[in-house]
């Protein structure tokens, strides 16, 4: 069995040490427990353990998930967003993490503001380059967000990227250090205070992301326990 309540505490405990051992303020870093897969009776337990954030990858589980838990859970989309998905995610998700095209950013303002709603995103960078990874490549990553942050009607927060899948740790932390300089490049050419979230580290990586400037990790083993099936 899973002690849901001892995980939370564990994960939390190594955020705030990685954070220290980094110089940081833990209460820098947002935790958001991936419950992909996981059923309402799992949310809410962890809900009932003061978790809000929530993280969910595909559209319809969000759009099912969402109405059944309270109003103050914050949910967030992690997953690849095909548009004719964005009408299941927009009313539910505070925020789109995955955005990988101008072409997705576009159809996601347009479909906002048909609703009256201006979504806030995240643009998704393959920093490590592996094919089978969604995001822009680094070399494409300035101009690409510049030119989705002069889109009207969205909110450009910040970053977000995937670690190679790699037991090699200097591989990983290459892959978060080139987020964060990214991340700075942008602000330098483009003062914009909204763009300050870095999305980075999952159960396996999140420490070294902390050590690397994320402001957001993204949980779900670690607190869950393993997924009964693929997400
Ligand atoms: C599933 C998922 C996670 C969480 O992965 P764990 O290894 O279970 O922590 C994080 N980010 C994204 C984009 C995911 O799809």
């Amino acid at each position: 069995m899973n002690n849901r309540k001892e995980n939370l505490l564990k994960v939390k405990d190594q955020i705030a040490d990685a954070a220290v051992r980094a110089g940081r303020n833990p209460d820098d870093i947002t935790l958001l427990a991936v419950s992909k897969v996981f059923g309402i009776e799992d949310i809410r337990e962890v809900y009932n353990l003061g978790q809000r954030d929530f993280g969910e990858s595909r559209a319809q589980e969000l759009r099912d998930k969402a109405p059944q838990m309270p109003d103050d859970v914050i949910w967030h989309f992690i997953g690849p967003l095909q548009t004719n998905k964005i009408k299941y995610v927009i009313p539910n998700a505070n925020l789109i993490h995955a955005v990988d095209s101008v072409k997705l950013a576009r159809a996601i303002a347009e479909f906002g503001s048909s609703k009256e709603i201006s979504p806030s995103i995240l643009v998704e960078i393959n920093t490590s380059q592996e094919e089978q990874k969604h995001g822009f490549s680094p070399d494409e990553t300035i101009d690409k967000v510049l030119e989705i942050m002069e889109i009207s009607g969205i909110t450009v927060k910040g970053l977000m990227t995937m670690a190679p899948f790699t037991d090699h740790v200097f591989e990983i932390r290459e892959s978060f250090s080139t987020l964060k300089k990214l991340h700075d490049r942008i602000l330098q050419q483009k003062h914009n205070s909204n763009f300050n979230i870095l999305s980075m580290g999952m159960s396996g990586d999140f420490e070294i992301a902390i050590e690397e400037g994320s402001t957001l990790v993204r949980i779900g083993t670690a607190i869950f326990g393993k997924r009964k099936r693929p997400a």
